[in-house]
């Protein structure tokens, strides 16, 4: 057996990689954690003629690259299992660099109908109507609705793991091959699927994005973004939407971010096991109309996702709403009083938000959403019994 040595993160377990990724010594203090480096400016070389004004290989101005971001892509890297890593200002900020990167006028992309509301509004919106880029939305838990949708001019096919708000779950290794076999990249969003639970790129996913606002960072605290893939495509993303375009992270949120995804592994344990629970807990209670969530034997993807995210959990994410209207579901949010109302996800606080019927997304979602709408809920790190409490008190206040 290898002898585990920090200086050769491949010889460590994944939560000895996630202390130990990109932390460094610092040469000019000593100091045993990578400081927060807040220079826009770097020292120029005494003939700074020979260095590309667009390069981000020598640290030069912090839009081209500096020493948190640095960091921060070396751990986000490892842990992805990829050749490299861009990090950027925003999970936005990512989703924008992988589109507008690799599509060009003419270009077609097979999307998900069900994702982030902002990489619909691309594809729906921006890149046909300003850009010449077509897209067909299509339901992707489905390979052979994937595979009918590729035409020659086909690109990029993007979709989620387990897609935001509906908690549908994508085969990555069967759309994959699919987009490969029609000459296009795949990119997947999978921040609600962060290493250690799932790696799409050993399935054959190109290109890894993550919202870094979420769960990576995990203190709610921070937005952040990155894109995780071959350092051809990553460095292609990095001339053009970081340098050119200019969605750099500011070097204190990639700090932070660094310091948070220290605990990733050991928070997600505990969130898809909290989450577990308290999903049990609601698809028994009777003033639950609906819940999904990928962990319960009745979500109809529940043994791609087990199998998938290969028995580590199902994630913390569920979509649930009780038997009434709209204002039923916010007098439920009001009552509660340690879940928060608020927008966002993976953060140690359990987030709940009320989305409503109505919008062009709302199309695409299953009946029952379109039905009662839904509480969105990323289940967080306080004692599940605290949790299941306070869902419980709410719930009996509605019935009353
Ligand atoms: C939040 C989120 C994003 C966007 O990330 P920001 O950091 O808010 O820009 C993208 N995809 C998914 C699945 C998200 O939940």
């Amino acid at each position: 057996m290898t002898r585990p040595d920090k200086r050769h993160p491949d010889t460590l377990g994944f939560a000895t990689q996630a202390v130990h990724a990109g932390n460094a010594v610092d040469a000019g203090s000593g100091a045993i954690r990578t400081p927060i480096v807040m220079a826009n400016s770097y020292a120029l070389p005494e003939n700074p003629e020979e260095l590309s004004w667009s390069g981000f290989d020598v640290p030069l101005y912090t839009r081209n690259t500096g020493a948190n971001q640095r960091a921060l892509q070396q751990k986000l890297a490892l842990l992805e299992g990829g050749e490299d890593a861009v990090v950027l200002a925003t999970g936005v900020a990512a989703l924008h660099g992988v589109f507008f990167t690799f599509l060009r006028t003419g270009d077609h992309a097979v999307v998900s109908d069900v994702t982030y509301e902002a990489s619909w509004r691309l594809f729906a919106d921006i890149l046909p109507a300003r850009y010449g880029v077509e897209a067909t939305f299509v339901d992707t838990s489905d390979p052979d609705v994937v595979r009918a949708a590729m035409r020659p001019n086909t690109k990029l096919v993007h979709t989620e793991v387990i897609a935001n708000p509906t908690t549908r779950v994508c085969d990555i290794a069967a759309v994959a091959e699919i987009a490969h076999g029609g000459g296009a990249l795949l990119s997947v969003d999978s921040t609600f699927t962060p290493p250690p639970l799932y790696r799409p790129l050993a399935d054959g996913a190109d290109l890894v994005v993550h919202s870094l606002t979420k769960v990576i960072n995990g203190h709610g605290d921070a937005m952040g973004g990155v894109v995780v893939g071959a350092r051809e495509h990553i460095d292609a993303i990095r001339a053009e939407a970081m340098v050119d375009v200019g969605g750099v992270v500011s070097p204190f949120n990639a700090w932070l971010i660094s310091r948070g995804a220290i605990t990733l592994p050991l928070r997600l344990r505990q969130h898809v096991t909290s989450a577990q629970r308290v999903a049990e807990f609601l698809a028994d209670h009777p003033a639950v109309a609906y819940v999904t969530y990928p962990g319960l034997p009745d979500h109809p993807q529940h043994a791609l996702a087990t199998r998938q995210l290969g028995g580590r959990g199902h994630g913390w994410m569920m979509a649930f709403a009780l038997d009434g209207d709209a204002a039923l579901q916010n007098r439920f949010v009001a009552d509660l009083r340690v879940v928060t109302s608020a927008v966002s996800l993976g953060h140690d606080e359990s987030l709940i938000v009320h989305v409503g019927t109505t919008g062009a997304r709302a199309a695409r979602w299953p009946e029952e959403f379109r039905r009662y709408g839904h509480l969105r809920f990323s289940v967080g790190l306080e004692d599940p019994d605290d949790l299941i409490a306070d869902l419980a008190a709410a719930l009996d206040t509605i019935r009353a």
